[in-house]
């Protein structure tokens, strides 16, 4: 696997029962995922000639993140290392102009968009979709709401220019809420979709997500995972595919971004489904037969644990396995820094307000923000 964050280390867990041997790629030896990896080469994926060491021996080459230059990744499978997903499928993470142009071509709602050139580019489309706020992305390196910008006139709208990338601008959609349609797809063509969930972010970094999304219309639910299922067929995405969507206030679904690997909005299947989201990307990586992905329960919620005043969440649990002994404790081995995300717990039942406030408890109290 490439990348070294938390992503690969529950990745690595989830092929322990397998006995999968597991080779990480890692940016220094204290990431998340190297930390608990055997085999850890440390190297920068972006060099190819360390690409191509790392991946001599290799069955098969996964991701933590998509941020492998698909070129390289053209070289990999050019030298018949297998890469799963595969460059034509991840450029659809990697670009958002990409992304954009090809599921407009397939028919896959999204928000009104197009390329800008410079900020009175950025006020033309705003005109043309009705005014200003718009939003600007840069169609490469976002994450967590970085490389992305609310745009309120056209002086507003140089910063997003200055990286020198690409700008996407988008109408701002007034959505009533995020959801994210979780499939998982294998080479061999079969796949499974989790439940739609709601996933709530907070300044820009998610922060809730509960499974499934509470009060989604049966049929939106349905159109939300053949769309997923559909996306991933066409791009011929194999392992996990998240589809972030917004749900607008008038019942329709836009795709918001996709990504190919597993994802935040997919950690409660670790304990809130019959297979996690880790547990097949793994089989579907290996073109095994993927495993059921139905809820083990009514509600499962999870909650990111954010860096907060506690340099070691440890303290915090005794406090909050005694008061919840459904709940599960997923902690990255990153250093605590403020608002950095270092973990997070699920946590179910057959009550969701109780359900969301037992979740909501254990990461305020494992992160300090509250103390009893
Ligand atoms: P990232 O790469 O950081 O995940 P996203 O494209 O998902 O970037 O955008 C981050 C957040 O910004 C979204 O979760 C959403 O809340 C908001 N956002 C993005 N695009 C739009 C849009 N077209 N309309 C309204 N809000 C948006």
């Amino acid at each position: 696997m490439v990348g070294g964050g938390q992503l690969a280390r529950m990745t690595h867990e989830a092929g322990i029962p397998l006995g999968l041997r597991f080779k990480l790629l890692s940016d220094t030896p204290q990431d998340s995922a190297a930390q608990v990896v055997s085999e850890v080469v440390v190297g920068d994926y972006r060099d190819l000639d360390t690409l191509r060491d790392f991946a001599r021996g290799c069955d098969v080459i996964t991701f933590d993140h998509e941020h492998v230059p698909t070129e390289h990744l053209r070289a990999l499978e050019a030298d018949g290392i297998p890469v799963r997903p595969g460059p034509d499928a991840l450029v659809h993470a990697q670009d958002k102009g990409v992304m954009r142009a090809r599921l407009t071509e397939i028919g896959a709602p999204c928000p009104r968009h197009r390329i800008v050139a410079d900020p009175a580019d950025a006020a033309a489309f705003a005109d043309e979709v009705g005014g200003f706020p718009v939003i600007l992305k840069t169609v490469r390196g976002g994450y967590d709401g970085k490389g992305v910008w609310v745009v309120r006139s056209e002086a507003d709208a140089a910063e997003p220019f200055r990286a020198g990338v690409p700008v996407l601008a988008e109408e701002k959609v007034d959505f009533a809420r995020e959801l994210a349609a979780n499939i998982v797809r294998s080479p061999h063509g079969q796949a499974v979709a989790y439940p739609v969930v709601e996933s709530i972010q907070v300044d820009g970094v998610c922060d809730t997500v509960i499974a499934p999304a509470p009060g989604l219309d049966e049929h939106l639910a349905g159109e939300a995972q053949q769309l997923a299922l559909r996306i991933a067929a066409e791009l011929g995405v194999v392992g996990h595919l998240a589809v972030e969507l917004f749900e607008t206030r008038d019942g329709r679904i836009l795709v918001n971004e996709l990504a190919m690997r597993p994802h935040n909005s997919g950690h409660w299947t670790q304990d809130g489904a019959i297979t996690s989201q880790f547990a097949n990307h793994v089989r579907a990586v290996l073109d095994l037969p993927l495993g059921d992905p139905r809820p083990r329960a009514a509600w499962t919620v999870m909650c990111n644990v954010l860096g907060g005043d506690y340099p070691d969440m440890y303290q915090g649990y005794l406090h909050c396995m005694a008061r919840d002994p459904q709940l599960k404790i997923h902690m990255y081995g990153k250093d605590v820094k403020p608002g950095r995300k270092v973990g997070h717990v699920n946590t179910y039942g057959d009550d969701l307000a109780d359900v969301r406030e037992r979740a909501r408890h254990a990461a305020d109290y494992l992160r300090g923000t509250i103390t009893e």
